[in-house]
């Protein structure tokens, strides 16, 4: 849910993609020249080099460009043959795509509650939630920040249970020196438009250091294909591809994703400084570093604040305005999840790009100085 109405004052959108998409204009155009006279659409050599270039990032071992993010979620959990009768610990408090993958494949979504303080997953629920069907937790790292993991990826390998990380909003992000992607089984990776790394279209990625794995997915979002012999089928697949003008967009900014990371951790500075008291910045845990896909504060009266945006004509957004859990498609697996049922009436998204100036930061501040 997000609100860019423009009011007195120049507006100052939730998110500006103009500038990112500015830095890496012209290498773009080059790029998708060249591909538009090779015309190798779907294998082009900007495929492999984006994968090379960002497993190297996330240091794994290797990496598949998928279409999107769904279905990078999706296509992991299949190729580790997750489906009906298995159960899948998700957090509430993500984006509906993450259990919307482990439906996709026939699975059950276990919802958890989260840290109040973080709205991140807890090892406690995760804990409790664990039984007899548990095949795999989605470990989310939420807003830019990774999930405290540590904890909860022992209790996995004593239970026998996987580890699979939804990285959508964590590119760069870090716990404990290792990077989000680099923790898990594997990791999905989303580069929609609006994420801290994101194509001019939908795309994804898949990376993990379990290269068997990594070969099953390609195979998987290729129509089965076997890698030696284009017309044999290996595996009931479906067609989910990174495309060569998305890879060679995904590379350029590449090259600006921790340059843009600083910006955003800077820009977090600055709302803390200045926010009024009434305003307060979800908790980083001491061993993370996040990178702020989203400026996530707590306000007691919500209406009031983003009226007060609104009326200045200041970008803002709800993430998410309704839990999973208690989403009418998610009925079936509801279950009382108070902390984020609490949190999801009084959190509030200010605006997050790169380019956020001081001056326009103090303007979103004394908007919301409302008391
Ligand atoms: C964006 C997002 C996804 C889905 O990615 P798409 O590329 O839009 O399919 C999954 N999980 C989380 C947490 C996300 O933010």
């Amino acid at each position: 849910m997000a609100n860019s109405r423009s009011g007195s004052g120049s507006a100052i959108p939730f998110l500006d993609l103009r500038w990112t998409n500015a830095l890496v204009h012209k290498e773009v155009a080059t790029a998708w020249q060249k591909i538009m006279t090779h015309g190798k659409f779907l294998d082009g050599p900007e495929v492999d080099l984006f994968e090379q270039e960002f497993a190297t990032y996330c240091g794994v071992a290797g990496c598949v460009g998928v279409a999107n993010g769904t279905d990078a979620l999706e296509l992991i959990l299949r190729s580790l043959d997750i489906g009906p009768g298995d159960e899948v610990i998700v957090p509430t408090n993500t984006f509906v795509a993450t259990p919307e993958a482990v439906c996709a494949v026939g699975a059950r979504p276990h919802f958890v509650d989260v840290r109040r303080d973080t709205l991140l997953m807890d090892e406690h629920t995760v804990r409790e939630a664990i039984n007899h069907a548990t095949a795999a937790i989605i470990l989310v790292h939420l807003f830019g920040q990774m999930v405290d993991y540590e904890e909860i990826i022992k209790l996995a390998s004593k239970r026998g249970v996987l580890v699979i990380e939804d990285a959508a909003q964590a590119h760069g992000s870090t716990f404990s020196g290792r990077r989000a992607g680099a923790v898990g089984k594997a990791a999905a990776f989303s580069f929609y438009p609006g994420k801290n790394l994101g194509a001019m279209s939908n795309a994804g990625a898949v990376v993990s250091n379990d290269f068997e794995l990594l070969s099953r997915i390609r195979s998987l979002a290729n129509h089965g294909r076997d890698r030696k012999n284009r017309s044999h089928h290996i595996l009931i697949g479906r067609n989910s591809r990174l495309d060569s003008l998305q890879a060679a967009v995904l590379s350029a900014k590449l090259r600006h994703l921790e340059d843009n990371n600083s910006r955003r951790i800077s820009v977090m500075r600055t709302y803390r400084a200045n926010l009024p008291k009434e305003c307060v910045p979800l908790s980083v845990n001491k061993n993370a570093s996040p990178v702020y896909h989203l400026a996530v504060v707590r306000v007691q009266d919500r209406l009031r604040a983003s009226d007060a945006l609104t009326s200045e004509g200041i970008g803002w957004g709800i993430h998410y305005p309704v839990p999973c859990h208690l989403q009418p498609a998610f009925s079936t697996y509801s279950r009382e999840l108070p902390v984020a049922e609490e949190a999801a009436m009084h959190i509030l998204s200010l605006p997050m790009s790169p380019n956020l100036t001081s001056a326009e930061i103090d303007r979103v501040c004394a908007s919301l100085d409302i008391a």
